[in-house]
This record gives C-alpha cells, structure tokens and sequence, in this order.
C-alpha cells in the first residue's frame, strides 16, 4: 500500500529547502553517467508533490545529453537537489534526489534498477 508522507530536505549548506510529498516506493538505482558519477538516487513526483521553500535564487541549472532533464543544483555547495523533466507523454516531473531528504538512510530504500546507460 502507498505510505504517503511528507519530507523536508535541502542540499548541504541549508540556502536550498524544499518540502516533498511521496511514498518512496520507487527510488532509482540508475547506471547512467550522471547518476553513478555524482551517486544520485531519485524517486519522481508531480510538480503539485514538491515546494521548494527557500533557496530559488541560489540554483544553478546544469544541462546536458539532450537538455531533457533540468537539474537543479545549489550553486554554493554544489548538490544536485532535484531535477525537473517531462515524461514520454509530456507531463511535468519533479526528480527528487531523496539524499537530500533530512534524515533519509539510503541503505533503508529499496532501490529500482535503471538502465540508464543504454537508452
Ligand atoms: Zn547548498
């Protein structure tokens, strides 16, 4: 059954703060340049389910590939928070990176494998 709960989070220094309701029941464990580089594990949720309450001024956006996914980090210390795309059908998504939710134990989740890397 879904345990939807809401979590508080933010990258490393505090100046980036968001709020993000989701049951963590899909956290990705993506072989792809990005997501193995930087150790990133994201679970995906409707723009509706994340605020950000601080820090907008303070992001940086890093593209690249085919600029479909807009990752958002804090320009200060450097953490990838979150990433805004779309889905094949053209809906907007919020990619949270659920290592910067307050508390998160990653060795707690259950991790789905992505095949990032070949597609
Ligand atoms: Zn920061």
């Amino acid at each position: 059954m879904p345990d939807l709960r809401t979590f508080t989070g933010g990258c490393h220094c505090g100046q980036v703060r968001f709020e993000c309701t989701t049951d963590l029941a899909m956290v990705t464990a993506c072989n792809c340049s990005i997501c193995t580089k930087k150790g990133l594990h994201f679970t995906f949720v409707a723009p509706t389910s994340f605020q950000l309450r601080a820090g907008e001024d303070a992001l940086r956006e890093y593209l690249f590939n085919r600029r479909a996914i807009r990752h958002q980090l804090c320009s200060d210390c450097g953490v990838d928070v979150f990433a805004r795309g779309q889905k094949p059908d053209g809906t907007e998504v919020v990619a949270l990176n659920v290592s910067c939710i307050d508390g998160i134990e990653l060795s707690k989740l259950t991790m789905t494998p992505i095949d990032g890397r070949n597609r």
